[in-house]
């Protein structure tokens, strides 16, 4: 039996079937307020920070090439000095893990800084803001502007804004696809007017989506779509970083009344001036306590320090703290203390191996690849010259950025004879078998190995096949076996 009273619905003569539940909820358009201070300074800081990596570096050169390039068609990601291939799908798992360790061990340290600052969709809504408020005023300025009814002032600083904003999120699509086709090219087919249709249609799609999240989902994004918020909390504890109002302090909040030192004298710190409301891009009020819609911005601080300062009164009514430090009124040396608990140094650890072994890994990165094929149709057979033979496939993987020089060899038993491709059959010590390979491209090589007749028993003998770059003198080994079923 549903209770309609407790899910805040008035009771009525309407029988409870016909109680209708709306699933969405109508908000109010949020008009965040413009605000100075030190974490706004941060979040700035951060805003240049990644969209110049993210405009610049598709136009950075390594060698004869872009620097960052993941050329679909091709099948390869350049990294500046790396070269990857399909085969190399292991170092994006690697890369995925470790990213999704670092956003564990961040959100545990510092809660979610990484929304307040550096994710994405706050980034371009901020972008977006700052684009608004110069073309439309800071927030008193943009209600009366959406209140006033349809005139020439509204709606050319409306057109304008639009325009502005959808010739950044066109600029961001087309950067965007400079990622995945090399961009001089692509700038040089849109000078021509010659974009191809894919290339339209992802600057187009990647474009709507900037103009849409950041210029009118925006704090709907972080509410409603996106994961991170929901899960966060598993990952925070009483020593995490969160953006916390100092209630002991504050209450009770009250406005100040000039005439009245004794009534004054009753109130905390919080003057219910409304500006940490005001300035919130999520549009919630910090002093109701720690909510997932929160990115932790620091914007309701920043205001609440200028307040703060007028007042004459300390800073940090609003501030970056634990709830173990609200609690039990630590000092910010203790705070710091609690940084290194067993689950962040775990974390840490974790992420430090990891990191080393991709480091690792990369570094001693093959610059070729080597893949051996038995001919599983066959395990066995007998040779035109009356001898025991299996059959394999060599693939080479040239993952280099030059045409490079390949000897291919048997490591086996001295009685087995080798015969490559068009090759005659030779001794396995004289065996073999040299090919060019142009960068990025793949070739095969087809062996029989053979051993005459009662040399070896029956069932599987390990052998071993060495490649070896001629120019680089890299040698790969690639282990098989040959089988004998006579
Ligand atoms: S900005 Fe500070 S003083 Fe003003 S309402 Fe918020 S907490 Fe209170
Ligand atoms: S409550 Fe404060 S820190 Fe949280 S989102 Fe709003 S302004 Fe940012």
């Amino acid at each position: 039996m549903i209770d309609a009273k407790s899910r805040g619905v008035k009771e009525t003569a309407i029988p409870l079937e016909q109680v209708v539940y709306s699933l969405y909820q109508s908000q109010d358009k949020i008009y965040p307020r413009s605000v100075s201070g030190i974490f706004n300074n941060w979040r700035w800081a951060m805003v240049w920070l990644t969209q110049l990596f993210f405009y610049g570096v598709p136009w950075l050169e390594w060698g004869q090439r872009q620097a960052m390039l993941f050329d679909i068609e091709a099948k390869r990601f350049y990294i500046f000095g790396l070269v990857f291939n399909p085969q190399d799908l292991i170092y994006l798992t690697f890369l995925l893990i470790l990213s999704a360790l670092a956003l564990f061990l961040f959100t545990a340290v510092a809660g979610r800084l990484w929304c307040g600052y550096t994710c994405p969709q706050t980034v371009y809504t901020e972008i977006f803001l700052w684009i608004e408020a110069k073309i439309e005023g800071d927030r008193a300025a943009r209600m009366r502007l959406d209140q006033s009814g349809a005139n020439v002032k509204k709606v050319s600083r409306k057109f304008f804004k639009h325009v502005v904003w959808i010739v950044f999120s066109l600029w961001t699509g087309f950067t965007f696809v400079g990622y995945f086709t090399p961009i001089r090219e692509l700038s040089a087919h849109l000078m021509q007017w010659s974009m191809g249709p894919w290339e339209m249609f992802w600057v187009g799609f990647y474009g709507f989506a900037t103009y849409g999240n950041a210029g009118f989902m925006r704090e709907q994004v972080c509410k409603y779509m996106c994961p991170y918020a929901r899960f966060q909390s598993a990952m925070f504890d009483d020593d995490t970083l969160i953006v916390t109002y100092d209630e002991a302090r504050g209450e009770p909040r009250g406005g100040r009344n000039k005439k009245s030192v004794e009534a004054n004298a009753k109130l905390g710190s919080c003057i219910d001036c409304s500006l940490c409301v005001q300035v919130c891009p999520t549009g919630i009020d910090i002093r109701e306590g720690l909510q997932y819609e929160c990115i932790g911005c620091g914007a309701c601080a920043d205001v609440c320090d200028t307040v703060m300062d007028k007042m004459g009164f300390a800073r940090g009514l609003i501030k970056y703290s634990t709830q173990n430090a609200m609690q039990q009124h630590w000092s910010r040396h203790q705070i710091l203390q609690r940084v290194l608990r067993p689950r962040v140094l775990i974390y840490s650890a974790i992420l430090g191996l990891l990191t080393l072994g991709l480091a690792i890994s990369l570094y001693v990165k093959p610059s070729f690849r080597v893949d051996v094929l038995r001919d599983r149709t066959v395990i066995s057979r007998i040779s035109q010259d009356n001898k025991l033979e299996n059959v394999y496939r060599i693939k080479i993987m040239n993952n280099a950025e030059v045409t490079q020089q390949y000897e291919v060899h048997v490591l086996a038993d001295a009685a087995f004879e080798a015969e490559f491709s068009e090759m005659k059959s030779l001794p396995i010590d004289r065996a073999r078998y040299v090919m060019d390979i142009k960068p990025g491209q793949e070739r095969s090589l087809v062996m029989e190995l053979k051993v005459a007749d009662g040399v070896l028993n029956r069932g599987s003998h390990p052998i071993a096949f060495q490649v070896k770059s001629l120019g680089t003198q890299e040698t790969t080994v690639e282990k098989s076996v040959f089988i004998i079923t006579q």
